[in-house]
């Protein structure tokens, strides 16, 4: 892909790319939702790169585009220009090489934790042993060892979501793609899922793509961190965060990374 000879994706910002194959290649994706007077531009020419390994935050303010970009990544949803390459394959249709952990858990009601984590096993040719194993390991990596048989009714906003977790990891995808996953849980349980999904993301060596309008929540988590602005939805810059793991937000060099993230969101937004 010769990206000097394409203009569709100018200005982009050397942060944006990685030296090497991607592992995710969002390359000048726009969408535009058709609307009575003129189309709704959600996502406008967004081109960015994620490393193999890497973790990468999308921001931006409500109404940015990040859920549109989510589902077009995710293959829900097709761009109105540019791609999205997993792998270097296009991705044109959901598919077992992306996890996905939506904002509003989308747990099966009727299953239980290990029904929940078992699903996108099913479909795989294992033995039942083999499959029951992973579903334990899922399990017991997200710390939900003890709670396989509960139902999600049972479970607190939190727990939810580490099952949600558990099974967007059991078929071992090469993308964790998460669209504001802790948006919903207090700010302790918050903090506490943040912990373990670094944890989660150490132990596995997992690529993962995690959209937020939690500024802290982006410099707490990232590598580098994709700024979107609602000017309509278009890249503003990708910044790099540079501080060791794990991170205080009493220092202050986190408070310095949060101020420039906000300007940057806030700049003739
Ligand atoms: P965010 O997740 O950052 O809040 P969204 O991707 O949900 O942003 O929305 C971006 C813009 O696209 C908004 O103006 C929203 O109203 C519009 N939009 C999103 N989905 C649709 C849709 N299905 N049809 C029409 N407009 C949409
Ligand atoms: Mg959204």
């Amino acid at each position: 892909m010769d990206r000097e000879a394409d203009p569709t994706t100018w200005p982009t910002p050397d942060s944006a790319l990685v030296p090497g194959e991607p592992r995710v290649d969002v390359h000048g994706l726009s969408k535009r939702y058709p609307a009575p007077n003129a189309p709704v531009r959600a996502i406008e020419d967004v081109s960015f790169q994620v490393a193999d390994g890497e973790f990468v935050c999308v921001i931006g303010p409500s109404g940015s585009g990040k859920t549109t970009l989510f589902r077009l990544i995710a293959g829900l949803e097709s761009p109105s220009d540019g791609a999205v390459y997993l792998g270097g394959d296009r991705v044109t249709e959901p598919g077992p090489n992306m996890g996905i952990v939506f904002q509003e858990y989308h747990l099966f009601p009727w299953r239980t934790v290990a029904g929940n984590v078992r699903f996108g096993l099913e479909q795989r040719e294992l033995t039942e042993t083999a499959r029951a194993d992973r579903v334990q390991e899922m399990i017991d990596l997200v710390g939900l060892s003890g709670f396989e048989d509960s139902y999600p009714r049972e479970l607190s906003g939190g727990m939810k979501q580490r099952v949600a977790i558990a099974r967007a990891l059991a078929v071992d995808p090469e993308l964790l793609l998460m669209d504001e996953p802790f948006g919903a849980v207090d700010a302790q349980t918050k903090e506490m899922l943040q912990r373990e999904l670094l944890d989660v993301w150490s132990e596995t060596g997992k690529t993962v793509l995690f959209i937020t309008h939690d500024v802290a929540e982006a410099v707490t988590l990232a590598d580098r961190v994709v700024v979107l602005g609602s000017d309509p939805g278009r890249l503003r810059d990708v910044v790099t965060i540079d501080l060791d793991r794990p991170r205080e937000r009493s220092d202050p060099e986190f408070g310095e990374q949060v101020s420039l993230l906000r300007e940057l969101i806030g700049a003739d937004g």
